[in-house]
């Protein structure tokens, strides 16, 4: 036997690479806390640059307010941030960041170099920063007011997320540009712009905005004038409240309070969207229901309502160490154990505590049912006496039974076929949300908000 290893610190310079990788996840979050840092410097116009997906480069520049001199120091430093200065003005802040994380993160995961000239400042500065957030370089650098932060080679201190990073680049790249299109949307009156260029190629646009002040020309300049379902993306991203005010919906309102179940049976199918998406109308309000997770809940409830498990017989009864109180929430409500196919012998003349064994459990090919889950459905049952109910684990087993048996994302559907799953919607309890609790639908748009211009 190896003596064991004696447990050691883990040195500074590490902890501090290795919890950056909890600020900045992936590149979505690092894109996403640059045009933040922008917006907040009150930018008007803000221009991202990718090499190679953003893999070799990202590039932010803005028009803000710059950084003046005084604070160069602490523009990358842990817990260093203009905005708030102590706890009570936390309850003030109106712009994005105020935790001073996002640049010493960048930092400590990639080689980062700031270009800014301050409003105040006669000529700009280039400032070079080394992984704990130092400055190693700083030059005068002339360049109109405003701040450019140039990211190389994002993780590459942290070799195992650098090599997921790189294999995972268009998926990565994918989430960011999602990401990046909802701050476009919501941006009112700032031009945003991004740009791609992969290796030696010609840089292609990714998305570009024209500062508009209104959420339906910035919709217009994301997805394209005349694509209705390029909207698709956008109910996709949480709805922010600038979004939920232009299209009059109260994000915290759940769709069961907006809308009933017999709307339903009066949706007109639209079509089919991506090979997952059913597009459905109600009188002006469009709809996209997700195919895949529909189907689940429908199934899922079905089998909640329907299956009797079946029950093995135990060779030998067992006895089950329950008290008094438990024994006879037991007793009571043996018609709902024996739909889970757990099944018991009573013995009313035996002493209180040992009337009851169990003899007979359910089963399933690949799940193991035992006393846990009685204790666990005794628990629900003395809560709701007489409810039928399901133990968690039999609920997950339903889940993925369901799962398996739905239509799967990819799957061409005719019309009739959509029909029968937005028609099961207004059948079940709770046509929401998947079985994992995914939203099944959301809302679109109304179509009174989109001019036929
Ligand atoms: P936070 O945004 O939470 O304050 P960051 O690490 O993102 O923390 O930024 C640190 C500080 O650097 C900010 O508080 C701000 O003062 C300054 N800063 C960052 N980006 C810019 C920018 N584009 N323009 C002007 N100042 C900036
Ligand atoms: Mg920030």
């Amino acid at each position: 036997l190896e003596p064991a290893k004696a447990i050691r610190a883990i040195d500074s310079k590490s902890v501090h690479r290795i919890c950056s990788g909890q600020v900045v996840l992936n590149l979505g979050t690092a894109v996403k806390e640059l045009v933040e840092n922008s917006l907040d410097a009150g930018a008007t116009n803000i221009d991202i640059k990718l090499k190679d997906y953003g893999a070799e480069l990202i590039e932010v520049s803005d028009n803000g307010c710059g950084v003046e001199e005084e604070n160069f120091e602490g523009l990358t430093l842990k817990h260093h941030t203009s905005k708030i200065q102590d706890f009570s003005d936390l309850i003030r802040v109106e712009t994005f960041g105020f935790r001073g994380e996002a640049l010493s993160s960048l930092c400590a995961l990639s080689d980062v170099t700031i270009f800014t000239c301050h409003k105040s400042a006669k000529v700009g500065t280039r400032l070079v920063f080394d992984h704990s957030g130092k400055i190693t370089q700083k030059t005068h650098f002339p360049r109109p007011q405003g701040t450019t932060v140039n990211i190389q080679q994002l993780f590459y201190t942290l070799p195992v997320r650098h090599k997921e990073f790189q294999r995972n680049i268009k998926k990565e790249y994918a989430k960011m540009v999602q990401l990046l299109q909802a701050y476009c949307i919501v941006s009112k009156g700032v031009r945003i712009s991004c740009t791609n260029q992969v290796g030696q190629g010609k840089k292609s646009s990714v998305v570009s905005t024209t500062g508009s002040p209104s959420l339906k020309e910035n919709i217009g300049a994301v997805f394209g004038q005349k694509q209705l379902q390029s909207l698709i993306p956008f109910v996709q991203l949480p709805p922010n409240e600038a979004v939920c005010e232009e299209y009059g919906v109260n994000a915290t309102d759940m769709p069961q309070n907006l809308y009933s179940k017999e709307m339903f049976a009066k949706m007109e199918i639209i079509g089919q969207f991506n090979l997952g998406f059913i597009i459905a109308k109600l009188n002006s309000d469009l709809f996209i229901i997700d195919q895949h997770a529909t189907d689940e809940k429908y199934n899922f409830e079905m089998l909640q309502q329907h299956t009797v498990l079946q029950g093995q017989k135990l060779i030998v009864p067992q006895n089950l160490n329950l008290t008094a109180v438990n024994e006879n929430i037991l007793i009571e409500n043996l018609e709902i154990f024996r739909k889970n196919g757990f099944d018991f012998i009573i013995n009313e003349n035996a002493p209180v505590t040992q009337r009851v064994k169990l003899v007979s459990l359910p089963t399933s090919k690949n799940w193991t049912f035992g006393p846990q889950d009685i204790d666990e459905l005794i628990f629900m049952l003395s809560d709701c006496p007489g409810v039928m109910c399901r133990p968690s684990r039999v609920r997950q087993m339903f889940a993925s039974r369901a799962c398996r048996k739905s239509v799967m994302i990819g799957t061409a559907l005719n019309v009739q076929e959509m029909r029968k799953l937005i028609t099961h919607m207004g059948e079940i309890e709770h046509p929401w949300n998947c079985p994992h609790g995914r939203p099944t639908m959301r809302h679109i748009i109304s179509l009174d908000l989109i001019s036929t211009e």
